[in-house]
């Protein structure tokens, strides 16, 4: 589309992504119709101010198709199956994201984009990312599904030689002609398959990352999904499938010798074919998983040409976000654990590895997951376990089949004062040397706003122990 004058788009969905894609659509001329299913005070005011600059809101409507719609451009998180998306391909309107909106708009004029996603690990990678590429003097920037909308991103002041670009499993099925230079998947386990109705269909959905690739497809060695999506993809010629491994290197792959994170892919010197990046103490926190992301960063990094000593030098200035593998304190030599961001099993699995003798607070929202594969995994680590939240007769059914020895408190709460109770519990259990793990396998949102409000409960609970203790 180059003609936006006149042209009749629906936007679905207010809020991160609806309001600045109404903005940048209403501002090329197009006439803007805003669907909303929620009708509340806070969409009410965001409402009010799209009505102002002559944006057409209708809330606690998102099902009906408005009337001469030429174009949906929804938000990521609108499942497929929903009416209005009938409604649009019935009457042949094609439906887009925020990313799709940003892509063809400016997409491949305003930068490159090393686009990154897996089930797990994507916001610390594209960090570690953009940690790398700012090492080596590039004006870059994380974006997309990290907070800052691609949208911003490309149409901005902000001048960028290349994007650091998160996306989520939503945003790529709606991103069909993405083609990003290079992309990595980096991990593919069972998540949000209520949205995506199948395993296939979210792989497929993810796989999308790879279409167009002209430098490197990175995939993980350790996850033959990942592999598989990029002998499936249609790439540009002369773009390589580059692996990354935790153990020693083949040729075309990045990987670890002797502690020394080391690239075979993409060698300068053509005397050598290793080139050494960074030590493994380099990565922060430098568990197993963390040590993978390192590689995918590095491995995207290194496809757009990056020097070794930058990628050393983006890992050691980096430093992780609050809530994921987060030390908050010992207390009567009990270590206290915030992996809050654990909101599947796959991230759960991950954290509850990196330690010896755990009591595991876990529970919320399961999404339709099941709980034995992870269970039945981390059995031996567990001195006890205590459950919070709508679900947790999902974990403890898994729990009396795979770890019955293992005492479990359940707390059949989902209050939120709940997780004070959850930490006093666990405090019970624990023994010297243990670890208290907050790594729920959930979603948060039965109890808390978000992973980050839960996060903060546990550390305000450790600290109300502490000082009780
Ligand atoms: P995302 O943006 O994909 O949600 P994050 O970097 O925010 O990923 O990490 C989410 C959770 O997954 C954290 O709990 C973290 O401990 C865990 N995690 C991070 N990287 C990996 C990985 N490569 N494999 C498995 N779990 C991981």
């Amino acid at each position: 589309v180059t003609d936006w004058q006149g042209k009749h788009v629906t936007v679905a969905g207010l809020g991160v992504s609806g309001i600045p894609a109404a903005k940048v659509l209403h501002g090329l001329g197009a006439v803007v119709t805003v669907v909303n299913d929620g009708d509340d005070e806070r969409s009410r005011a965001q409402a009010a101010e799209l009505e102002a600059l002559g944006i057409t809101v209708r809330l606690g409507d998102g099902a009906t198709l408005p009337e001469g719609t030429e174009l949906i451009v929804t938000a990521p998180g609108w499942k497929p199956d929903k009416p209005l998306f009938a409604a649009a391909a019935a009457a042949g309107v094609p439906v887009w994201g925020d990313v799709e909106l940003a892509w063809r708009l400016r997409g491949p004029d305003a930068a490159p984009w090393l686009a990154v996603t897996g089930t797990n690990g994507k916001t610390t990678t594209v960090q570690m990312l953009a940690s790398i590429l700012k090492a080596a003097g590039l004006r870059t920037a994380a974006v997309g599904n990290i907070g800052v909308s691609l949208l911003d991103a490309v149409l901005g002041e902000e001048r960028y030689d290349v994007l650091a670009v998160e996306l989520s499993s939503y945003q790529l099925h709606w991103a069909p002609s993405l083609r990003a230079h290079s992309g990595a998947v980096l991990n593919l386990a069972p998540d949000h398959l209520d949205w995506h109705g199948s395993m296939e269909a979210y792989a497929a959905d993810k796989g999308r990352i790879y279409e167009g690739n002209r430098v490197a497809c990175v995939y993980n060695l350790a996850d033959k999904a990942t592999e598989d999506l990029v002998r499936e993809a249609d790439v540009e010629e002369g773009c390589r499938a580059v692996g990354f491994t935790l153990g020693t290197p083949g040729p075309s792959q990045l990987g670890v010798v002797e502690g020394i994170l080391v690239d075979r892919a993409f060698v300068e010197n053509r005397q050598k074919n290793a080139q050494e990046l960074a030590e493994v103490s380099d990565v922060k926190p430098p568990a197993p998983h963390n040590i993978a992301n390192a590689l995918a960063a590095a491995a995207l990094a290194r496809a757009f040409g990056v020097p070794a000593a930058a990628v050393r030098d983006g890992l050691r200035a980096f430093t992780p976000d609050a809530h994921r593998i987060a030390h908050v304190a010992d207390v009567d030599g009990v270590a206290y654990v915030d992996d809050s961001k654990a909101t599947n099993t796959h991230a759960a699995e991950a954290s509850l590895a990196a330690y010896e003798s755990i009591v595991w607070i876990a529970g919320g929202l399961a999404k339709g997951a099941t709980f034995d594969e992870l269970v039945a995994k981390s059995a031996k680590r567990l001195r006890g376990v205590v459950l919070i939240g709508a679900d947790r007769a999902l974990i403890r059914e898994a729990l009396v089949r795979h770890a019955p020895e293992v005492p479990v408190v359940d707390l059949d709460r989902t209050d939120t004062g709940a997780m004070l109770a959850a930490v006093r519990e666990a405090r019970g259990l624990a023994r010297k040397g243990d670890t208290v793990l907050l790594a729920p396998a959930c979603a948060s949102m039965d109890m808390f706003a978000n992973y980050n409000k839960r996060g903060d409960a546990f550390a305000e609970a450790v600290r109300e122990l502490g000082a009780s203790a």
